[in-house]
């Protein structure tokens, strides 16, 4: 997959769609429908939890060179995680490694799914990353990634998630593409759960990270809720170790399930991330500007 993703030109500057959306929906209401014009039908699918990933170096990516542009975002940190990596396929022994997961060890990180067309979600989430982290620093959030590049290993979930923990990241968000049942479709987000001695210190703001995230990508990409899963697009799980390891607010994003035809013409479709990865910008945005 390609290092870089297309430049696009921005039709709104984020700060103003944040407006436009906190402004159409009140913060805590039910999700507004979709835009029957901007995001096909929906039914609702939804992803299975992820798998821990990582294996690698895991240096922070730094986001790109030269200085941000002033915005309202500016001073805020914002990891984005593309989940798998991909050169994990070849590295079984490597990723496979029990690492530091919570409560229990799990491996290192794992491959993850792909289409039936052999779209791979490591790639699915490292161009949609791309996407994000552009908008982002348009408005001023400095990014950090948890890999450079999308042929490494790794690095395992662990290092994943102390990454965020080093930068003390405002947010931290893992972008995954679910493996789940061919007749399954949408997306869910996945906030921590308790975890005593882990998570006690994330599962709050990461439920108001998790409500934010799932609102305005289901209004903005119109991949709709899981119907195989979680409830109404939201999912909480004590067994991943990119969540439990966190001390920063953190969410796992299943953007969709790869395995189901209407969700992988999606997942596939440039066009179509480009506007996922509008609403997922917005809904950072919106749990950034809380406080
Ligand atoms: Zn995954």
């Amino acid at each position: 997959m390609p290092a870089s993703a297309p430049r696009r030109a921005r039709a709104l500057p984020l700060a103003a769609l944040v407006l436009l959306l906190a402004t159409a929906c009140s913060a805590h209401g039910p999700v507004p429908d979709t835009d029957p014009t901007a995001a096909p039908p929906l039914p609702s699918p939804e992803d299975e939890g992820d798998a821990p990933a990582g294996g690698g170096d895991g240096q922070g990516v730094p986001a790109d060179s030269g200085p941000l542009p002033e915005g309202p975002l500016s001073g805020r940190v914002v990891v984005i995680d593309p989940g798998h990596n991909g050169g994990n396929a070849e590295a079984a022994s490597r990723i496979g490694e029990p690492v530091p997961a919570g409560p229990r060890e799990k491996s290192c990180d794992t491959v993850g799914a792909e289409t039936a067309d052999g779209y791979a979600e490591h790639e699915f989430n490292w161009e949609l990353a791309l996407l994000v982290r552009e908008r982002l620093e348009a408005d001023g959030v400095t990014v950090v990634l948890t890999r450079d590049d999308n042929e490494s290993v790794g690095p395992c979930i662990d290092e994943r998630a102390e990454m965020g923990n080093e930068v003390e990241a405002d947010a931290a968000l893992s972008i995954h593409a679910d493996g789940g049942p061919e007749s399954g479709r949408g997306f869910h987000v996945i906030a921590p759960g308790e975890v005593p001695g882990f998570t006690d210190d994330i599962v709050a703001p990461s439920l108001d990270l998790a409500e934010d995230l799932r609102r305005a990508y289901l209004e903005g990409s119109g991949m709709p809720y899981a119907d195989y899963l979680a409830d109404e697009g939201l999912d909480e799980r004590t067994d991943l170790g990119g969540l439990n390891m966190s001390d920063v607010p953190k969410v796992f994003l299943e953007a969709g399930n790869m395995r189901n035809p209407e969700d992988a013409a999606l997942l596939s479709d440039a066009a179509w991330r480009e506007r996922a990865a509008d609403s997922i910008a917005h809904g950072l945005a919106l749990y950034l500007m809380r406080g």
